[in-house]
């Protein structure tokens, strides 16, 4: 096939349509009991910085609540000529330290709370590795694997046309999310750009390579979700080669994790995905796994493992869990039974404040989402710096760089932590909101 022509459907809902007969999602933790949310969790997680750091309930306000948020409708007219609506969100949590920045989610349960969340979040995370953004979200209630390449395009062209009027190279920077990819990223900046009237780059990252994208993008969060987890592992006392983990999730983020893992000599014994989980103890091959992945839609049925049952991924007896799927998957209701001594957030918000503290009393170390999961948001900084430059770093340079800043987070909130005796999400979360705080400070409040 010409490379140029477009498929027909889209890589999701190709897997979708080739997966085994008969497999349904499936929740792949213990129900979680049905309060908080991920808004209540994020809120939970900024008071408890607040309170440490003394602010006022001005500022905790200030801090709390989105400075910007669009809820849009998505008319959709499908293959078969009828028409449909999506709804579609994009929230801009924070400016005060530069553009708002923060990834595109197509989920069929995305909500405006849930984008609330993930946009805070994103403030945090950009603070904490000081990349000079503030943090935002967009999400569409609607599931890509039902849709073909057609529909998805227009979903994608009709949501960025109804959010033009608040995103731009200097204003608000979408990336990748649960749902959407580079093609997503393409159609974006096309759409922008023939709004424009000329060609802006740098209105998204996580683009095709061809478009200006950056070597290493694709990579990015799971590399730093590697450098970090073997960094926790060595604290926490085990030799990375002779560790064991389980990765929940095994998208862009999770596939990836678990083959540098893989590659840094861990045994990755149990990976899910929405349909099931699948467990070898003696090691799972992924790059078959990922073979089967591609050819199938799922990790179910791959022949070099036994099945699993995906609630049972969480709690299995490895030393490092990578959560790599969705929010609130470790909670009340299942934290006392994780066995794992290290868990790095590869997904945002996958743990509540409940299970925080019982996994902290039980010494578990949890490394949180905004440091463990930067690595998207550091290589999307590196792709925007090089597309307004119109000037390109070698994937060396680019891995480099990202390890350095992981790293030198790493190290930044372990001491900080380890001096006043605070979970590393507490003293992640307090860095960040104290130099959000500053930059607030700094540029006054207008009028
Ligand atoms: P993706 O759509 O590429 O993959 C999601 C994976 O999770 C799939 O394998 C899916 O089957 C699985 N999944 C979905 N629901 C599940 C469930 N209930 N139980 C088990 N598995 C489930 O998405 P992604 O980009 O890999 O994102 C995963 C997580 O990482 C999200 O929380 C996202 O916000 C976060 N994240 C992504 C990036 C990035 O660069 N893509 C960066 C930072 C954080």
């Amino acid at each position: 096939m010409n490379p140029l022509m477009a498929p027909t459907t889209s890589p999701l809902a190709d897997a979708a349509a080739s997966a085994p007969h008969g497999l349904e999602t499936r929740p792949s933790a213990a129900p979680r009991p049905a309060e908080p949310t991920p808004l209540a969790d994020a809120r939970v997680q900024l008071a408890e910085a607040v309170e440490l750091l003394g602010y006022t309930d001005g500022l905790h306000q200030m801090l709390a609540t989105p400075r910007r948020e669009l809820s849009v409708a998505v008319p959709l007219r499908m293959d078969n000529g009828e028409s449909r609506l999506y709804l579609g969100y994009r929230v801009q949590h924070n400016f005060s330290r530069g553009p708002a920045k923060g990834g595109l989610r197509y989920a069929p349960n995305v909500n405006l709370d849930e984008v609330r969340a993930l946009a805070m979040w994103m403030t945090w995370k950009c603070a904490l590795l000081d990349v000079p953004y503030g943090g935002a979200k967009g999400g569409v209630a609607i599931d890509p694997r039902q849709h073909s390449m057609a529909e998805l395009e227009r979903v994608t062209r009709r949501y960025t046309s109804e959010i033009l009027p608040i995103i731009g190279p200097e204003r608000d920077i979408p990336a990748p999310d649960i749902g959407t990819d580079e093609q997503t990223m393409a159609w974006m900046m096309d759409t922008y750009s023939v709004n424009s009237g000329y060609t802006v780059p740098g209105i998204v990252t996580g683009k095709p390579i061809a478009l200006g994208g950056s070597l290493g993008r694709a990579s990015a969060t799971s590399r730093g979700v590697t450098h970090i987890a073997l960094a926790a592992l060595r604290h926490a006392g085990f030799e990375p080669a002779r560790s064991t983990a389980a990765v929940q999730g095994f998208g862009k983020v999770g596939a990836d994790a678990a083959r540098f893992l893989a590659e840094a000599g861990v045994r990755v014994t149990a990976v899910s995905d929405q349909y099931g989980a699948v467990l070898n103890t003696g090691g799972l091959d992924i790059e078959a796994l990922t073979d089967h992945v591609r050819e199938t839609g799922s990790v179910v049925g791959f022949p070099g493992a036994d099945a699993l049952d995906g609630a049972d991924l969480l709690t299995q007896d490895v030393d490092l869990l990578v959560p790599a799927a969705v929010e609130g998957v470790l909670h009340e209701g299942n934290a006392a039974d994780v066995l794992a001594k290290v868990i790095v957030e590869g997904a945002n918000g996958p743990t509540t404040p409940t299970a925080d503290r019982i996994l902290r009393e039980r010494g578990v170390l949890v490394v949180p989402d905004i440091l463990a999961n930067a690595g998207g948001v550091i290589v999307s900084y590196f792709e925007w710096v090089q597309a307004n430059q119109a000037y390109w770093w070698r994937a060396d340079e680019v891995e480099s760089r990202l390890e350095e800043r992981m790293l030198n987070a790493w190290r930044h909130v372990l001491g900080y932590a380890e001096a006043r005796d605070l979970s590393l999400r507490t003293a992640a979360t307090a860095l960040a909101v104290e130099r959000v705080a500053e930059a607030h400070r700094l540029r006054g409040l207008y009028p």
